[in-house]
């Protein structure tokens, strides 16, 4: 596997080495193309002013040639060579290697003779090497040619000069690159290593573990998206781990109940009969216990997928209220309880009718069992500032204070043998708050004065979408 960080370094690397390579070249390059557009101006422009002063002659021979060319001084550093026609040279200012007499094999001379300014330049050995060559032509006829040699140092030590410089300036920018890059890979990869090492220790089940990874770029956003994430899976698994011991225990003990009740049985073969019955009786009422649990649970944990499966409609919670209220009257009636719904028109909101029928139900139940004898229930519906709310007062045993936002937590019974009494499983509320919460209400308890509770439902007003007003 190739490192992120060598992937990194590697492509930065190749950026800077073509920048600096571009840098070194392009300006050399464009440099030794001036200069030797400038040389072949130069040199053909007074190589054509010794032709045509040459031309003037009419023939040329080296006397002649000699001659003018000493008037005409073509001083400097300059190699002049005059040929006539077949190429043989007739003039040489050279003193150290003069060549007169013998003819010139070079390609710009041949040039020359078919009637073409020549002109060629190389860069070598720190030097600028030119050859321009010139027909010497008089009434169309080509007489000769003057050819100019021209060796510079001097433009091409400049050049060198400025490729060195170019050179230092590169070592210089690439070692400080070469710095920095090393420096900001190992800063790059040591920051995912961190988060690699962390997500691993959530994979091994560290959910408590905490991300803390200085600066405000994209891995710090990423690591601040780790934390909450993992904040999260700590959440639900201290959740997940609480559900699985509550319901555990819950099931545990209607279970010690029916086993300790059919060993008796078992072991007393000699009961009475009546005792039998009895047991049987106590063992069916534990079974029926157990089912509502377990009804319960799955009610629970098919909640997500089943209020997703619901279609969603346009429901006035007030009608959904009176049918709570109508249908838990015989409930009422058998502890002399006075039942009543006050209800407003058009509390229209948004929610599939039977989950929503069931929260109503049993708040509404709940305030029944867990009242005094010939108490009260009283259901209100109204809307307020784009809401809708259900309130639920009774006259009951009420709740201590502090347990108030607990009882909607999975098995949180205030008083575990009156709900047993009851028949409760300490799960009606958590199913009410899942579905409120699905449905983007919110509900809570409050206590009354003098005694009681009062649960509020509130979900968002949707009177406008069937063409209410707001
Ligand atoms: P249960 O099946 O025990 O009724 P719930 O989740 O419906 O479970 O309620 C949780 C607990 O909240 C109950 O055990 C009870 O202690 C308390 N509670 C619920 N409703 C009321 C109420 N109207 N008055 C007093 N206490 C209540």
């Amino acid at each position: 596997m190739c490192s992120l960080r060598f992937r990194i370094l590697g492509s930065y690397f190749t950026i800077i080495a073509v920048v600096l390579i571009l840098v070194n070249t392009t300006p050399v390059m464009t440099t030794q193309r001036l200069i030797v557009e400038s040389k072949s101006n130069e040199l053909l422009k007074t190589a054509n002013m010794v032709s045509s002063t040459l031309a003037g002659l009419g023939s040329l021979d080296s006397e002649r040639v000699e001659s003018v060319m000493s008037i005409l001084d073509v001083s400097g550093d300059v190699r002049v060579l005059v040929t006539d026609y077949r190429g043989a040279v007739l003039y040489d200012n050279s003193r150290e290697l003069p060549v007169r007499g013998k003819t010139l094999m070079l390609s710009e001379v041949f040039s020359a003779l078919s009637g073409n300014d020549s002109f060629r330049s190389t860069y070598t050995d720190g030097a600028f090497e030119s050859i321009a060559a010139v027909p010497v032509m008089y009434k169309g006829e080509i007489l000769g040619t003057v050819c100019f040699f021209d060796v510079d140092a001097g433009t091409a030590g400049l050049l060198l000069g400025i490729q060195d410089y170019l050179r230092t300036i590169t070592l210089i920018v690439l070692l400080v690159c070469i710095v920095m890059m090393i420096l900001f890979s190992a800063m790059f990869s040591r920051r995912m290593q961190k988060l690699s090492g962390a997500i691993k220790m959530i994979r091994e089940g560290q959910y408590e573990h905490r991300l803390v990874i200085d600066g405000h770029d994209e891995i710090t956003a990423l690591a601040e998206e780790f934390n909450d994430l993992s904040g999260r899976l700590q959440k639900t698994e201290t959740l997940r781990r609480r559900f699985v011991s509550d319901a555990s225990h819950e099931l545990k003990t209607p279970l010690a109940s029916v086993k300790l009740l059919a060993d008796s049985i078992i072991q007393t073969p000699d009961m009475p009969m009546s005792d039998v019955q009895e047991f049987l009786h106590d063992i069916s009422d534990e079974i029926a216990r157990l089912t509502r649990i377990t009804d319960h649970l799955l009610q629970l944990t098919r909640l997500d997928v089943e209020l997703a499966d619901h279609a969603r409609e346009y429901l006035d919670l007030s009608d959904i209220a009176r049918r709570a209220v109508r249908l838990s009257q015989p409930l009422a009636a058998e502890r002399g309880i006075t039942l009543q719904a006050d209800t407003a028109p058009e509390c229209i909101v948004e929610a599939a009718e039977d989950p929503l029928y069931q929260v109503i139900f049993n708040l509404v139940e709940n305030a029944i069992k867990y009242n005094v004898d010939c108490g009260s229930v009283h259901v209100l519906t109204y809307k307020s500032e784009g809401n809708v709310y259900c309130l639920v007062d009774d006259t009951g045993v009420g709740v201590p204070e502090a347990e108030l936002s607990r009882i909607f937590e999975r098995f949180y019974r205030v008083d575990k043998a009156r709900s047993r009494e009851t028949g409760g499983t300490g799960l009606g509320l958590s199913i009410v708050k899942q579905t409120v919460e699905e449905y983007g209400g919110k509900v809570w308890a409050e206590n009354r004065r003098p005694q009681g509770t009062r649960f509020v439902v509130c979900l968002p007003y949707r009177g406008a979408e069937v063409g209410l007003e707001s």
